[in-house]
């Protein structure tokens, strides 16, 4: 599932694409995935223009002049792909967004959706999100009294998204290896060394990864070059058996809660 670094990524490259861009067509596929009747989407949606995409969390909101916002989670299996109606893809496309001759192709949307929703229906959707990683306002010290309050599994804790949001399965387990921590340690038994190495993991990893571009296998459009940098730079995640790229010895492969975890016995603590 798209993570924080996924999501930004996506950001970027739609505020490129089509940010100030007048919506000249739209077409759902699946009345699930927008949250509203087909028609009513229809009409709040085609012709506005998109003044702005920003992220939250995993999450992305796609502004209209209208007031009225669209709120993406791609969820598992979600993508997006931008192009000609000769670049659209094979695979079942829940929602279409055309800009003149430019589409915004939705993928994948099943358990992911793209719901239209007014300004006061977009905030209590949002509400119960945690800080941002990058909030100024989560301090050291703050994310220390959160991770502690309550003695929890530090994976679990790190994808609490009313916690901290924006990381998920992936880049909890990468955030523990730079850290040097295992991600199943109980986060009361954490030291404040130990937390300040996950406080600096967890924006070096994060930063990185956005940086590469994220892990997302499919380009964004034919000319877009940064997507899917990230993918093999992974040190734990979905490594199992596989040689550390510090140490040498197998990477394991568990679970908890009906999650996977991975680690290195040897790097991490
Ligand atoms: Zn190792």
């Amino acid at each position: 599932m798209p993570e924080l670094p996924e999501m930004e990524n996506y950001r970027r490259r739609l505020v490129e694409a089509v940010r100030n861009h007048v919506i000249t067509d739209v077409e759902v596929n699946r009345e699930k995935s927008v949250g509203v009747p087909v028609a009513e989407f229809v009409r709040r949606v085609n012709g506005r223009t998109v003044v702005d995409i920003v992220r939250r969390a995993k999450h992305l909101v796609f502004a209209l002049d209208s007031g009225d916002a669209l709120l993406l989670h791609l969820m598992l299996g979600g993508s997006m792909h931008y192009g000609t109606a000769v670049q659209r893809p094979l695979d079942t496309c829940q929602v279409i967004m055309s800009f003149g001759e430019q589409h915004l192709y939705f993928v994948g949307l099943r358990l992911g959706y793209l719901h239209l929703l007014t300004a006061s229906e977009l905030r209590a959707a949002l509400a119960k999100l945690g800080l941002e990683p990058f909030d100024p306002a989560l301090t050291p010290q703050l994310f220390t009294s959160l991770l502690t309050r309550r003695s929890t599994v530090l994976k679990v804790k790190l994808t609490d998204q009313h916690v901290i949001a924006g990381i998920g399965n992936r880049y909890s387990d990468e955030i523990c290896f730079a850290a040097r921590v295992l991600p199943l340690r109980k986060t009361g038994s954490l030291s404040g060394e130990e937390l300040a190495a996950l406080y600096r993991a967890m924006h070096t990893v994060l930063e990185q990864a956005i940086a590469a571009g994220g892990y997302m296998a499919s380009p964004f459009s034919t000319t877009d070059t940064t997507t899917g940098g990230y993918n093999g730079r992974f040190f734990v995640y979905n490594r199992g058996g596989e040689a550390c790229r510090v140490c040498g010895m197998p990477i394991v492969r568990t679970e908890n809660a009906g999650r996977k975890v991975f680690y290195c016995e040897v790097c991490q603590h």
